[in-house]
């Protein structure tokens, strides 16, 4: 089997990683570039889009900020998988909401806003505290405005006008009510053509700037389990989706909440490399390429913490019992993400043991106080 990524980045590397040893080539498309390259080898191919798609059997995509350009050819052979309708409702925020509203799934109250008339009515509407996020185009909290006063309704607003102005039409914002959750989770899974859907357990997310710093594998929680599998169903049928998609909640006294989701493989979901027999990138893999999907139950206690912005760590983390590294081959920028660190253990306070050495080793990790931050 051939796969094409829509996407080069460290998703593609990874799925790349994984599709070896079932027997799957992949090659990775670089949007910005325009060109064919090899995921992990990084050689180029050659080839033009359009050749590539010819070529291949499947077509996925590593990102859903993906342009309409690409999106559509690729829709056309028929090989992409998930849907570009599927990766349309992660990449833009109205689409997505109206998903949420339609799979009738619990998400926070929203606006949809292109004028100032419509800011002020969101506001009286929906009040303050409120979070106003760009309809495309965000990610790692980017793109995000935070009003908690009217000087800050007032400051926000020639900054959105701004943005909503500059974008040929293409943009608009999305006010919701702020959430008071007591963490975030996520729950990674995927569907299969047949129907068939399997998920990870849920994963407790901490971030930092807005970036997710560490995520944890949750003991068996079974209530909430069950919840999350009903939404992620919910979303998944709603989308007739293939693949691997990803949904994060803010979980509030028990209850979840759909914050987000993401039509592929996500960050909170690298843990599973270590964690699960089947990893995310396996199970996307599978799903895509019509096989049967593999085993997603958690093997033993384990978490991941994110490389940011460095490209080197200290050399005893690699020496640590139930650690592994991921390096993910990029130059090395602030803030970016570099790579991560799996950690597993025989039992979560032997689990939290190691995350608080690794944390001692990288501070840069920025976890200030694990017992804050986790909370099993
Ligand atoms: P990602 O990198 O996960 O794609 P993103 O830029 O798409 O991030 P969101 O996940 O929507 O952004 O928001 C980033 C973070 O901001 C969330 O993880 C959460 O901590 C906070 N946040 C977002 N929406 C709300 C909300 N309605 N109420 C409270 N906090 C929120
Ligand atoms: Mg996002
Ligand atoms: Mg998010």
């Amino acid at each position: 089997m051939k796969v094409l990524v829509l996407g080069s980045g460290q998703l593609a590397r990874m799925l790349c990683l994984s599709a070896t040893p079932l027997n799957i080539h992949i090659e990775a498309y670089d949007v910005g570039n325009d060109w064919l390259v090899h995921p992990v080898s990084g050689h180029f191919n050659g080839q033009s889009l359009q050749q590539a798609i010819d070529e291949c059997d499947v077509i996925t995509a590593e990102f859903e900020h993906i342009p309409e350009a690409v999106l559509i050819p690729a829709e056309a052979s028929g090989k992409l998988k998930p849907s570009a309708d599927a990766i349309r409702a992660g990449g833009d925020r109205r689409i997505e909401k109206a998903l949420l509203d339609n799979a009738n799934v619990r998400n926070a109250d929203y606006r949809i806003i292109n004028t100032e008339a419509e800011y002020q009515q969101a506001i009286a509407e929906l009040g303050l505290p409120l979070i106003i996020k760009t309809a495309k185009e965000g990610y790692d909290g980017k793109g995000q405005w935070r009003l908690k006063s009217d000087a800050d309704v007032a400051t926000a607003w020639p900054q959105i006008a701004e943005v909503i102005a500059a974008s040929n039409g293409q943009q608009a914002v999305v006010a919701e009510v702020f959430v008071n959750f007591d963490r975030e989770i996520s729950m990674i899974g995927a569907r299969n053509a047949a129907g068939k859907i399997k998920a990870f357990p849920l994963t407790q997310n901490h971030h930092s700037d807005g970036v997710l710093a560490l995520s944890v594998a949750l003991a068996e929680q079974a209530e909430l389990q069950q919840q999350a599998e009903v939404i992620f169903t919910a979303i998944a049928e709603q989308l007739d989706y293939v693949g691997v998609l990803a949904i994060e909640f803010f979980d509030c006294q028990g209850q979840l909440l759909v914050n987000e989701i993401a039509p592929r493989v996500h960050n909170s979901g690298h843990w599973t490399q270590q964690g699960c027999f089947s990893s995310q990138f396996d199970l996307h893999m599978r799903a895509i390429c019509g096989m049967q999907l593999g085993d997603t139950r958690l093997i033993q206690p384990t978490a991941m913490i994110n490389i940011l912005g460095e490209d080197t760590i200290d050399e005893a983390i690699y020496a640590l019992d139930g650690v592994t590294v991921h390096w993910y081959g990029k130059s090395k920028r602030a803030g970016r993400k570099m790579g991560h660190i799996n950690i597993s253990a025989s039992s979560y306070d032997q689990l939290l043991a190691t995350i608080a050495q690794v944390n001692t080793l990288f501070p840069a990790a920025g976890l200030a106080d694990l017992s804050e931050i986790v909370k099993l």
